[in-house]
């Protein structure tokens, strides 16, 4: 394939590229010129069609002109621990809501997804003896891809909800129209979610003492508690210790404050585009809305408008790794998001569903292994296991998702690679919406307490089960 290269070099008049001999899967970096912008000439899937397009573009200039909402130094530092991760000395922790609401956003909702993360952070930290990176899908999850552009109910035809930044989820012909003025709205709403966040990770509010005790409330309410005992034991244990030494965890910074990054699907390119910031220290462009952004399966394909925009930006990414994912074609994507083959640049997300991931999964990590990228792999056991309930509520049961988590670590232990993390749609809050569970959500319970404005999550109490189910599988 070495002529066609050359050819293609050539006629390009960028022959003096140092990197032109690389592989044919490298052409894109090697011919391509990236700006923010570079992405609109490519095929960008699951947009919406703004009606008015002179109020989009007003809107645009005027995010264009807001303050970033992370600072490049933050998103090299999550690329630095990432890569630890990638290495087989970390692990990934991210979780948050499916959608990020307008209607949902209040103090305590934060406050209590936050709590609930870093619970379930300390139990794995303590189970796999390795740092646990903390990633929020808070402060900027908004959009939504969709598997139809309509939705018809009752014989009505309307536009699909794509997220509260872009229409109303209510089933109105008004509601359903795109809006620009909703940008502004989810910039603001992230820009306060994400202010509270760095106050509760650096104030103190969560220091390891307190997290610990509100782990041991909720055992004193769930039913599988003495499954837990020990691990819960043993880390009062350690912490009783460290007092006994005069280690106090209000004051000691590594214990009383911690590190907490935010994501969200890059899906909404006009709205990243605008928070698309050139680092004045380095030159380089960061996507400024997150610290970490990843591409959907919806979006990953080959030449896609979210693959070429992607690229283009110094933040740590991730990619979504759904079945229809062949091991080539991920070669290729990797050799675009990651030419330089940075550790912990790209985090690969895998979903594939319980009864899938072991047909699918192995094939994918000997190709990346093969080729030697750095990757984290992560296992997002939410959204291959999505069922209707009789009912008629969209739910997952427990038990599959953790059939998934666990045929994740399988696959990874008979292969020699690091599971690095998990992925999960999850809330502090005690919804119903994922069947099962200790405190066991059944199909008529659906209607209870069902919030959530596009995929059923994890309620707190199975957020913290699967903690601790999962600091069982890392001492397997
Ligand atoms: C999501 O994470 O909410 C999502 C839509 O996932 P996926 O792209 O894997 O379907
Ligand atoms: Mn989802």
């Amino acid at each position: 394939a070495a002529a066609p290269i050359v050819n293609q070099i050539a006629a390009n008049g960028i022959a003096h590229h140092a990197d032109w001999f690389v592989t044919a899967r490298n052409m894109e970096n090697v011919m391509g010129s990236w700006s923010p912008a570079s992405w609109q000439t490519a095929e960008a899937r699951q947009m919406p069609d703004y009606p008015d397009k002179a109020a989009l573009d007003a809107t645009l200039t005027e995010l264009g002109r807001f303050p970033p909402l992370v600072f490049a130094g933050e998103a090299r530092q999550l690329t630095a621990e990432l890569g630890r991760v990638a290495e087989g000395h970390g692990f990934l922790l991210q979780g948050g809501d499916c959608a990020e609401s307008f209607a949902e956003f209040h103090p305590n909702n934060i406050r209590d997804t936050f709590r609930v993360i870093l619970q379930m952070a300390v139990v794995l930290t303590f189970a796999s003896k390795l740092p646990t990176v903390k990633v929020g899908r808070m402060a900027g999850q908004f959009a939504k891809p969709r598997s139809a552009p309509t939705e018809v109910i009752d014989g009505v035809e309307l536009p699909s909800y794509r997220g509260d930044n872009v229409n109303d989820i209510a089933f109105t012909p008004e509601g359903r129209v795109p809006d620009p003025s909703r940008l502004l709205r989810a910039y603001s709403q992230s820009a306060a979610t994400l202010n509270l966040l760095r106050a509760f990770a650096q104030g103190g509010y969560a220091n390891l003492h307190q997290v610990h005790k509100w782990t041991l409330d909720f055992m004193g309410r769930s039913p599988w508690a003495d499954r837990y005992a020990d691990v819960a034991d043993r880390i009062g244990e350690a912490l009783d210790f460290m007092e006994a030494c005069g280690i106090n965890p209000e004051t000691v910074p590594q214990l009383a404050r911690t590190d907490f990054y935010t994501s969200h699907e890059a899906l909404l390119l006009p709205y990243e585009q605008a928070l698309t910031r050139q680092d004045s220290l380095t030159g380089q462009w960061y996507d400024t809305s997150a610290h970490f952004l990843w591409i959907g399966d919806r979006t990953r394909f080959e030449g896609s408008a979210h693959v070429e925009y992607l690229r283009g930006i110094g933040n740590p990414i991730g990619m979504k790794c759904g079945p229809s994912l062949e091991p080539d074609a991920l070669l290729r994507l990797l050799d675009t998001l990651n030419p330089h083959r940075v550790a912990g640049r790209v985090t690969l997300i895998t979903r594939y569903g319980h009864d899938k991931i072991e047909a699918h999964l192995p094939a994918l990590v000997r190709a990346v292994k093969r080729e030697g990228h750095p990757v984290v792999w992560s296992c997002d056991p939410m959204h291959g296991n999505t069922v209707k309930a009789a009912t008629g509520y969209k739910t997952r049961p427990f038990e599959r998702i953790l059939a998934e988590v666990r045929g994740f670590f399988a696959v990874h232990r008979a292969e020699g690679t690091h599971a690095g993390g998990i992925h999960a749609e999850m809330t502090g809050q005690d919804v119903t919406e994922c069947t099962g569970g200790a405190i066991a959500v059944s199909e008529q319970a659906l209607a209870d307490r069902y919030h959530t404005h596009c995929d059923p999550r994890l309620n707190a109490g199975q957020s913290i089960e699967l903690a601790f189910l999962l600091a069982e599988m890392l001492n397997e």
